[in-house]
Protein backbone atom coordinates (compact mmCIF):
# COMPACT_ATOMS: atom_id res chain seq x y z
CA UNK A 1 0.00 0.00 0.00
CA UNK A 2 1.17 3.26 -1.26
CA UNK A 3 0.61 7.28 -0.91
CA UNK A 4 0.98 8.85 -4.33
CA UNK A 5 2.82 12.88 -3.67
CA UNK A 6 2.94 14.56 -7.35
CA UNK A 7 4.87 17.63 -6.46
CA UNK A 8 4.81 20.53 -8.98
CA UNK A 9 5.19 17.96 -11.27
CA UNK A 10 5.06 19.50 -14.81
CA UNK A 11 5.35 17.57 -18.33
CA UNK A 12 6.67 19.45 -21.44
CA UNK A 13 6.77 16.58 -24.59
CA UNK A 14 9.54 16.82 -27.08
CA UNK A 15 8.55 19.71 -29.14
CA UNK A 16 7.41 21.61 -26.31
CA UNK A 17 4.01 20.67 -25.36
CA UNK A 18 3.22 21.25 -21.83
CA UNK A 19 0.71 18.70 -21.45
CA UNK A 20 0.96 19.09 -17.25
CA UNK A 21 1.49 22.44 -15.33
CA UNK A 22 2.69 22.23 -11.92
CA UNK A 23 0.33 19.55 -10.70
CA UNK A 24 0.23 19.47 -7.04
CA UNK A 25 -1.67 16.47 -5.75
CA UNK A 26 -1.54 13.32 -2.96
CA UNK A 27 -3.56 10.06 -2.88
CA UNK A 28 -3.60 8.67 0.38
CA UNK A 29 -3.17 5.22 1.48
CA UNK A 30 -5.93 3.30 0.21
CA UNK A 31 -7.98 5.91 -1.76
CA UNK A 32 -9.72 5.79 -4.81
CA UNK A 33 -8.51 9.00 -6.50
CA UNK A 34 -10.32 9.69 -9.83
CA UNK A 35 -8.27 12.08 -12.53
CA UNK A 36 -11.52 13.81 -14.48
CA UNK A 37 -11.54 15.80 -17.21
CA UNK A 38 -11.81 16.47 -20.51
CA UNK A 39 -9.63 14.56 -23.72
CA UNK A 40 -6.44 15.62 -23.96
CA UNK A 41 -6.47 17.71 -20.82
CA UNK A 42 -3.07 15.63 -19.73
CA UNK A 43 -4.64 13.13 -17.59
CA UNK A 44 -3.04 9.98 -19.18
CA UNK A 45 -0.17 11.73 -19.11
CA UNK A 46 -0.15 12.08 -15.69
CA UNK A 47 -0.96 8.45 -15.11
CA UNK A 48 2.43 7.17 -17.17
CA UNK A 49 4.52 9.56 -14.90
CA UNK A 50 3.81 7.80 -12.26
CA UNK A 51 3.84 4.55 -13.58
CA UNK A 52 7.35 5.20 -14.92
CA UNK A 53 6.35 5.38 -18.54
CA UNK A 54 6.98 8.49 -19.47
CA UNK A 55 9.20 11.35 -17.90
CA UNK A 56 9.32 13.86 -16.09
CA UNK A 57 9.89 16.71 -17.42
CA UNK A 58 10.12 18.98 -13.52
CA UNK A 59 8.97 18.43 -9.88
CA UNK A 60 8.90 15.39 -7.47
CA UNK A 61 6.78 12.23 -7.44
CA UNK A 62 6.95 10.56 -4.31
CA UNK A 63 5.71 6.79 -4.17
CA UNK A 64 5.18 5.21 -0.53
CA UNK A 65 7.21 8.29 1.34
CA UNK A 66 9.90 7.56 -1.70
CA UNK A 67 11.72 9.81 -4.55
CA UNK A 68 10.35 8.17 -7.58
CA UNK A 69 11.01 10.20 -10.66
CA UNK A 70 13.96 7.92 -11.62
CA UNK A 71 13.11 5.24 -10.80
CA UNK A 72 12.34 2.03 -13.15
CA UNK A 73 8.82 1.05 -13.97
CA UNK A 74 9.43 -2.38 -12.59
CA UNK A 75 10.78 -0.84 -9.69
CA UNK A 76 7.32 0.61 -8.82
CA UNK A 77 5.26 -1.56 -7.63
CA UNK A 78 2.61 -0.51 -9.75
CA UNK A 79 -0.05 -2.51 -11.97
CA UNK A 80 -1.99 -0.28 -14.81
CA UNK A 81 -5.06 -1.07 -16.60
CA UNK A 82 -6.02 0.28 -20.02
CA UNK A 83 -9.11 1.11 -22.33
CA UNK A 84 -7.85 -2.30 -24.09
CA UNK A 85 -7.24 -4.63 -21.36
CA UNK A 86 -4.08 -6.50 -23.72
CA UNK A 87 -4.30 -10.09 -22.84
CA UNK A 88 -1.98 -12.62 -24.30
CA UNK A 89 -4.01 -14.22 -26.65
CA UNK A 90 -2.89 -17.97 -26.66
CA UNK A 91 -2.90 -18.23 -23.10
CA UNK A 92 -6.38 -18.97 -21.21
CA UNK A 93 -7.84 -16.64 -19.01
CA UNK A 94 -6.05 -19.26 -16.19
CA UNK A 95 -3.24 -18.76 -17.90
CA UNK A 96 -3.40 -15.09 -17.81
CA UNK A 97 -4.03 -14.47 -14.65
CA UNK A 98 -1.33 -16.44 -13.34
CA UNK A 99 1.52 -15.52 -15.44
CA UNK A 100 2.78 -12.16 -13.72
CA UNK A 101 2.98 -14.73 -10.32
CA UNK A 102 4.50 -17.47 -12.52
CA UNK A 103 7.70 -14.65 -13.83
CA UNK A 104 7.97 -13.89 -10.07
CA UNK A 105 8.21 -17.93 -9.25
CA UNK A 106 5.35 -18.12 -6.76
CA UNK A 107 4.96 -21.28 -5.12
CA UNK A 108 2.33 -23.13 -8.09
CA UNK A 109 -0.08 -24.33 -5.23
CA UNK A 110 -0.63 -20.52 -3.95
CA UNK A 111 -1.07 -19.71 -7.80
CA UNK A 112 -3.61 -21.70 -8.50
CA UNK A 113 -5.31 -20.81 -5.27
CA UNK A 114 -5.00 -17.17 -5.55
CA UNK A 115 -6.30 -17.14 -9.39
CA UNK A 116 -9.34 -19.13 -8.43
CA UNK A 117 -9.98 -16.86 -5.85
CA UNK A 118 -9.44 -13.74 -8.02
CA UNK A 119 -11.52 -15.41 -10.85
CA UNK A 120 -14.43 -15.54 -8.36
CA UNK A 121 -14.30 -12.18 -6.85
CA UNK A 122 -14.35 -10.94 -10.56
CA UNK A 123 -16.92 -13.32 -11.74
CA UNK A 124 -14.62 -15.22 -14.67
CA UNK A 125 -14.62 -18.09 -12.96
CA UNK A 126 -16.38 -19.98 -15.47
CA UNK A 127 -14.19 -18.51 -18.07
CA UNK A 128 -11.06 -20.45 -16.72
CA UNK A 129 -10.05 -22.21 -19.51
CA UNK A 130 -11.05 -19.89 -22.14
CA UNK A 131 -8.97 -18.11 -24.73
CA UNK A 132 -9.63 -14.39 -24.51
CA UNK A 133 -10.79 -14.32 -28.08
CA UNK A 134 -14.11 -16.06 -26.78
CA UNK A 135 -14.49 -13.57 -24.19
CA UNK A 136 -17.12 -10.27 -24.25
CA UNK A 137 -15.63 -6.93 -23.51
CA UNK A 138 -16.89 -6.63 -20.46
CA UNK A 139 -14.99 -10.34 -19.27
CA UNK A 140 -11.93 -9.54 -20.91
CA UNK A 141 -11.38 -6.37 -19.21
CA UNK A 142 -12.22 -8.33 -15.73
CA UNK A 143 -9.42 -10.63 -16.96
CA UNK A 144 -6.84 -7.23 -17.57
CA UNK A 145 -8.15 -6.31 -14.06
CA UNK A 146 -7.44 -9.89 -12.49
CA UNK A 147 -3.67 -9.79 -14.18
CA UNK A 148 -3.26 -6.57 -12.81
CA UNK A 149 -4.32 -6.78 -9.47
CA UNK A 150 -2.84 -10.77 -8.88
CA UNK A 151 0.38 -9.57 -7.51
CA UNK A 152 -1.43 -7.67 -4.77
CA UNK A 153 0.57 -4.19 -6.39
CA UNK A 154 0.70 -1.07 -4.06
CA UNK A 155 -0.70 0.89 -6.67
CA UNK A 156 -3.05 0.04 -8.99
CA UNK A 157 -3.64 2.87 -12.34
CA UNK A 158 -6.33 2.60 -14.39
CA UNK A 159 -6.91 3.97 -17.46
CA UNK A 160 -10.41 4.90 -19.13
CA UNK A 161 -11.06 0.63 -18.14
CA UNK A 162 -14.68 1.20 -19.07
CA UNK A 163 -15.15 3.10 -21.99
CA UNK A 164 -14.89 0.69 -24.30
CA UNK A 165 -18.38 -1.17 -22.88
CA UNK A 166 -21.60 -0.31 -23.57
CA UNK A 167 -23.48 1.53 -20.88
CA UNK A 168 -25.26 -1.47 -19.01
CA UNK A 169 -21.47 -3.41 -18.69
CA UNK A 170 -20.18 0.03 -17.54
CA UNK A 171 -22.50 0.03 -14.50
CA UNK A 172 -21.53 -3.52 -13.65
CA UNK A 173 -18.28 -3.33 -13.68
CA UNK A 174 -17.87 -0.21 -12.41
CA UNK A 175 -19.51 -1.59 -9.04
CA UNK A 176 -17.13 -4.36 -9.05
CA UNK A 177 -14.02 -2.15 -9.23
CA UNK A 178 -15.61 0.34 -6.73
CA UNK A 179 -15.89 -2.96 -3.75
CA UNK A 180 -12.68 -4.69 -5.14
CA UNK A 181 -10.31 -1.99 -4.70
CA UNK A 182 -11.70 -1.20 -1.38
CA UNK A 183 -11.83 -4.58 -0.29
CA UNK A 184 -8.32 -4.84 -0.68
CA UNK A 185 -7.12 -1.51 -0.06
CA UNK A 186 -4.72 -0.77 -2.60
CA UNK A 187 -4.52 2.99 -3.42
CA UNK A 188 -5.95 3.45 -6.66
CA UNK A 189 -5.66 6.53 -9.45
CA UNK A 190 -8.23 6.09 -11.87
CA UNK A 191 -8.38 8.15 -15.15
CA UNK A 192 -11.99 9.06 -16.75
CA UNK A 193 -13.42 11.93 -18.77
CA UNK A 194 -16.96 10.56 -17.68
CA UNK A 195 -18.13 12.40 -14.58
CA UNK A 196 -20.80 9.89 -13.20
CA UNK A 197 -18.26 7.28 -13.47
CA UNK A 198 -16.02 10.03 -11.38
CA UNK A 199 -18.86 10.84 -9.04
CA UNK A 200 -20.25 7.39 -8.39
CA UNK A 201 -16.78 5.60 -8.11
CA UNK A 202 -14.26 8.32 -6.00
CA UNK A 203 -13.14 8.93 -2.50
CA UNK A 204 -12.06 11.85 -3.82
CA UNK A 205 -12.16 13.50 -7.75
CA UNK A 206 -8.97 15.60 -8.97
CA UNK A 207 -10.73 17.35 -12.03
CA UNK A 208 -8.40 18.91 -14.74
CA UNK A 209 -8.11 21.15 -17.33
CA UNK A 210 -5.45 22.04 -20.10
CA UNK A 211 -2.95 20.51 -18.03
CA UNK A 212 -3.61 22.72 -15.07
CA UNK A 213 -5.26 21.00 -11.73
CA UNK A 214 -8.97 22.63 -11.61
CA UNK A 215 -10.30 21.23 -8.32
CA UNK A 216 -9.72 18.69 -5.87
CA UNK A 217 -12.11 17.12 -2.85
CA UNK A 218 -14.59 14.56 -2.37
CA UNK A 219 -17.49 14.02 -4.96
CA UNK A 220 -20.00 16.03 -2.65
CA UNK A 221 -17.56 18.70 -2.39
CA UNK A 222 -16.55 19.59 -5.63
CA UNK A 223 -20.39 19.10 -7.03
CA UNK A 224 -22.15 20.92 -4.11
CA UNK A 225 -19.16 23.51 -3.74
CA UNK A 226 -17.03 23.71 -7.17
CA UNK A 227 -13.64 25.62 -6.83
CA UNK A 228 -14.30 26.95 -10.24
CA UNK A 229 -16.92 27.70 -13.02
CA UNK A 230 -15.36 24.95 -14.86
CA UNK A 231 -15.57 22.30 -12.27
CA UNK A 232 -18.88 23.40 -11.85
CA UNK A 233 -19.87 22.76 -15.43
CA UNK A 234 -18.19 20.29 -16.11
CA UNK A 235 -19.46 17.98 -13.34
CA UNK A 236 -22.91 18.79 -14.54
CA UNK A 237 -24.58 16.51 -16.59
CA UNK A 238 -27.28 18.77 -17.38
CA UNK A 239 -26.09 22.35 -18.81
CA UNK A 240 -25.18 24.63 -16.33
CA UNK A 241 -26.63 28.63 -15.95
CA UNK A 242 -23.76 30.84 -16.28
CA UNK A 243 -25.13 34.08 -16.20
CA UNK A 244 -23.16 37.81 -15.72
CA UNK A 245 -24.16 39.72 -13.14
CA UNK A 246 -22.94 43.23 -11.91
CA UNK A 247 -22.45 43.52 -7.81
CA UNK A 248 -24.07 46.35 -6.30
CA UNK A 249 -24.32 47.35 -2.92
CA UNK A 250 -26.95 50.05 -2.48
CA UNK A 251 -26.64 52.17 0.19
CA UNK A 252 -24.49 49.53 1.85
CA UNK A 253 -28.63 47.77 2.95
CA UNK A 254 -27.94 44.52 1.29
CA UNK A 255 -26.17 43.29 -1.74
CA UNK A 256 -27.86 43.36 -5.12
CA UNK A 257 -26.69 40.96 -8.14
CA UNK A 258 -27.70 42.90 -10.71
CA UNK A 259 -28.56 40.63 -13.89
CA UNK A 260 -29.68 43.65 -16.42
CA UNK A 261 -34.04 42.96 -16.63
CA UNK A 262 -33.58 41.28 -13.53
CA UNK A 263 -32.14 41.79 -9.85
CA UNK A 264 -31.74 39.26 -7.36
CA UNK A 265 -31.05 40.32 -3.62
CA UNK A 266 -28.88 38.86 -0.84
CA UNK A 267 -28.92 40.16 2.65
CA UNK A 268 -25.64 40.64 4.77
CA UNK A 269 -26.44 37.73 6.98
CA UNK A 270 -25.51 35.66 3.86
CA UNK A 271 -22.31 33.74 4.48
CA UNK A 272 -21.07 34.84 1.49
CA UNK A 273 -21.87 38.36 1.35
CA UNK A 274 -18.91 40.22 3.00
CA UNK A 275 -16.71 37.99 0.09
CA UNK A 276 -19.34 39.38 -2.82
CA UNK A 277 -18.92 43.12 -1.74
CA UNK A 278 -15.25 42.75 -2.16
CA UNK A 279 -16.68 42.55 -5.96
CA UNK A 280 -19.06 46.11 -5.35
CA UNK A 281 -19.42 47.82 -9.29
CA UNK A 282 -17.65 45.05 -10.85
CA UNK A 283 -19.10 42.05 -13.33
CA UNK A 284 -18.77 38.62 -12.08
CA UNK A 285 -20.32 34.86 -12.88
CA UNK A 286 -23.36 33.09 -11.09
CA UNK A 287 -23.76 29.99 -11.77
CA UNK A 288 -27.46 28.28 -11.16
CA UNK A 289 -28.26 24.52 -12.17
CA UNK A 290 -31.53 23.75 -13.86
CA UNK A 291 -32.84 22.12 -10.32
CA UNK A 292 -31.64 26.03 -8.51
CA UNK A 293 -35.13 27.33 -10.04
CA UNK A 294 -38.30 26.31 -9.83
CA UNK A 295 -41.45 27.35 -11.52
CA UNK A 296 -44.10 29.18 -9.52
CA UNK A 297 -46.92 31.11 -9.90
CA UNK A 298 -46.76 34.61 -11.19
CA UNK A 299 -47.29 36.75 -8.15
CA UNK A 300 -44.82 35.54 -6.35
CA UNK A 301 -42.67 36.84 -3.64
CA UNK A 302 -39.10 37.04 -2.90
CA UNK A 303 -36.10 35.94 -5.82
CA UNK A 304 -37.56 35.42 -8.86
CA UNK A 305 -36.90 35.72 -13.02
CA UNK A 306 -39.46 35.50 -15.47
CA UNK A 307 -39.58 35.29 -19.22
CA UNK A 308 -41.16 33.37 -22.32
CA UNK A 309 -40.48 29.53 -22.65
CA UNK A 310 -39.19 28.90 -25.66
CA UNK A 311 -38.95 25.01 -26.06
CA UNK A 312 -39.36 22.17 -23.74
CA UNK A 313 -37.13 19.28 -23.65
CA UNK A 314 -38.13 15.39 -22.73
CA UNK A 315 -35.19 13.82 -21.19
CA UNK A 316 -36.92 10.72 -20.34
CA UNK A 317 -36.86 11.05 -16.51
CA UNK A 318 -37.36 15.06 -16.56
CA UNK A 319 -38.08 17.65 -18.92
CA UNK A 320 -36.08 20.90 -19.02
CA UNK A 321 -37.23 24.18 -20.00
CA UNK A 322 -35.90 26.99 -22.01
CA UNK A 323 -37.22 30.07 -20.45
CA UNK A 324 -35.80 33.70 -22.58
CA UNK A 325 -35.25 35.89 -19.46
CA UNK A 326 -32.65 38.62 -21.32
CA UNK A 327 -30.31 37.88 -18.60
CA UNK A 328 -26.37 37.72 -20.11
CA UNK A 329 -24.95 34.43 -20.35
CA UNK A 330 -21.18 33.62 -20.13
CA UNK A 331 -19.21 30.53 -21.60
CA UNK A 332 -17.37 28.05 -19.23
CA UNK A 333 -14.39 30.20 -18.24
CA UNK A 334 -11.16 28.28 -18.89
CA UNK A 335 -7.36 28.42 -18.42
CA UNK A 336 -5.69 30.13 -20.60
CA UNK A 337 -4.18 27.65 -23.14
CA UNK A 338 -0.53 27.94 -22.98
CA UNK A 339 -0.02 24.03 -24.30
CA UNK A 340 0.65 24.69 -28.20
CA UNK A 341 4.33 25.57 -29.47
CA UNK A 342 2.71 26.45 -32.79
CA UNK A 343 1.68 30.11 -33.49
CA UNK A 344 1.44 32.60 -31.07
CA UNK A 345 -0.07 32.80 -27.08
CA UNK A 346 0.51 29.51 -24.96
CA UNK A 347 3.67 28.25 -27.40
CA UNK A 348 6.04 30.47 -26.53
CA UNK A 349 5.35 30.69 -22.98
CA UNK A 350 5.75 26.78 -22.82
CA UNK A 351 8.88 27.06 -25.18
CA UNK A 352 10.11 29.70 -22.80
CA UNK A 353 8.76 27.63 -19.71
CA UNK A 354 10.80 24.85 -20.70
CA UNK A 355 13.77 26.52 -21.25
CA UNK A 356 13.72 28.19 -17.71
CA UNK A 357 13.17 24.50 -16.52
CA UNK A 358 16.10 23.07 -18.32
CA UNK A 359 18.25 25.86 -16.80
CA UNK A 360 17.20 24.74 -13.56
CA UNK A 361 15.33 28.12 -12.28
CA UNK A 362 11.36 28.09 -11.03
CA UNK A 363 9.05 29.53 -13.32
CA UNK A 364 8.69 33.55 -12.82
CA UNK A 365 5.51 34.93 -11.52
CA UNK A 366 5.07 36.98 -14.17
CA UNK A 367 4.19 33.99 -16.22
CA UNK A 368 0.90 33.33 -14.30
CA UNK A 369 -2.33 33.83 -16.57
CA UNK A 370 -4.06 36.81 -16.51
CA UNK A 371 -7.96 36.45 -16.08
CA UNK A 372 -9.49 35.37 -18.98
CA UNK A 373 -12.45 37.96 -19.53
CA UNK A 374 -11.77 37.89 -23.28
CA UNK A 375 -12.55 34.16 -23.33
CA UNK A 376 -14.79 33.65 -20.84
CA UNK A 377 -16.82 36.86 -21.36
CA UNK A 378 -18.23 36.72 -24.41
CA UNK A 379 -21.85 37.73 -23.61
CA UNK A 380 -25.14 36.16 -25.65
CA UNK A 381 -28.53 36.06 -23.94
CA UNK A 382 -29.06 32.50 -23.95
CA UNK A 383 -32.42 30.81 -22.50
CA UNK A 384 -32.21 29.65 -18.41
CA UNK A 385 -32.40 25.70 -18.56
CA UNK A 386 -35.01 25.15 -15.75
CA UNK A 387 -35.76 21.63 -14.36
CA UNK A 388 -39.38 20.72 -14.53
CA UNK A 389 -39.27 16.97 -13.19
CA UNK A 390 -41.61 14.81 -14.49
CA UNK A 391 -44.51 17.02 -15.40
CA UNK A 392 -44.27 19.82 -17.83
CA UNK A 393 -45.80 22.52 -15.72
CA UNK A 394 -45.84 24.82 -19.20
CA UNK A 395 -45.88 24.91 -22.55
CA UNK A 396 -43.72 26.34 -25.17
CA UNK A 397 -44.70 30.07 -25.62
CA UNK A 398 -46.40 30.12 -22.18
CA UNK A 399 -44.93 33.35 -19.64
CA UNK A 400 -42.69 31.43 -16.66
CA UNK A 401 -42.05 32.80 -13.63
CA UNK A 402 -39.12 31.10 -11.48
CA UNK A 403 -38.02 31.37 -8.27
CA UNK A 404 -34.25 31.22 -7.11
CA UNK A 405 -32.83 29.83 -4.57
CA UNK A 406 -30.58 32.43 -3.45
CA UNK A 407 -28.46 29.74 -0.92
CA UNK A 408 -27.54 27.57 -4.01
CA UNK A 409 -25.98 30.28 -6.11
CA UNK A 410 -22.85 29.86 -7.12
CA UNK A 411 -20.55 33.03 -7.37
CA UNK A 412 -17.57 33.22 -9.32
CA UNK A 413 -15.02 36.11 -10.62
CA UNK A 414 -15.24 36.62 -14.89
CA UNK A 415 -11.89 34.36 -14.78
CA UNK A 416 -13.58 31.43 -13.61
CA UNK A 417 -12.21 30.99 -9.86
CA UNK A 418 -14.66 31.35 -6.50
CA UNK A 419 -15.09 34.25 -4.88
CA UNK A 420 -16.79 32.67 -1.35
CA UNK A 421 -13.42 30.53 -0.84
CA UNK A 422 -15.00 26.55 -1.25
CA UNK A 423 -15.22 24.24 1.60
CA UNK A 424 -12.53 21.69 1.66
P1 LIG B 1 -5.93 12.82 -21.76
O1 LIG B 1 -5.50 11.55 -21.13
O2 LIG B 1 -6.47 13.80 -20.75
O3 LIG B 1 -6.87 12.63 -22.91
P2 LIG B 1 -3.18 12.98 -22.64
O4 LIG B 1 -2.39 12.98 -21.38
O5 LIG B 1 -3.25 11.70 -23.41
O6 LIG B 1 -4.64 13.55 -22.35
O7 LIG B 1 -2.60 14.09 -23.61
C1 LIG B 1 -2.44 15.43 -23.19
C2 LIG B 1 -1.91 16.24 -24.34
O8 LIG B 1 -0.57 15.85 -24.62
C3 LIG B 1 -2.70 15.99 -25.62
O9 LIG B 1 -2.90 17.21 -26.28
C4 LIG B 1 -1.81 15.09 -26.43
O10 LIG B 1 -1.96 15.33 -27.81
C5 LIG B 1 -0.42 15.47 -25.96
N1 LIG B 1 0.49 14.32 -26.05
C6 LIG B 1 0.28 13.09 -25.51
N2 LIG B 1 1.34 12.28 -25.78
C7 LIG B 1 2.23 13.02 -26.47
C8 LIG B 1 3.54 12.77 -27.03
N3 LIG B 1 4.11 11.58 -26.88
N4 LIG B 1 4.15 13.77 -27.68
C9 LIG B 1 3.56 15.00 -27.80
N5 LIG B 1 2.35 15.31 -27.30
C10 LIG B 1 1.69 14.34 -26.64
Amino acid sequence: MSTVVLDNVTKIYPGGYLAVDRMNLRAEEGELLVLLGPSGCGKSTLLRMIAGLEEITSGDLWLGGQLANNLAPRDRDVAMVFQNGALYPHRTVRGNLSFPLEIAKADPTMVKQRVVELSRALHIDETLDRRPGTLSGGQRQRVAMGRAIVRQPSLFLMDEPLSNLDAGMRTELRMEISSLVRALGVTTIYVTHDQVEALTLADRIAIMNRGVLQDIGTPAQVYNDPATAFTAAFLNSQQLNLLAATVRTPQNQFIMLDFGPHQITMPWTDPRAYAVSQHTGTQIIVGIRPDGLVPVPERTEGPTFFGRVRTLEYHGHEWLAYLEAGIPAVNVPEPPDRRQLNGTGGGGKARSMMRRLLNGSAPAEEEEPQPALAQSGTHRRADLIVRLGNRPVWRAGDAGRVAVDVSRLMLFTMDGTRIDPPRR
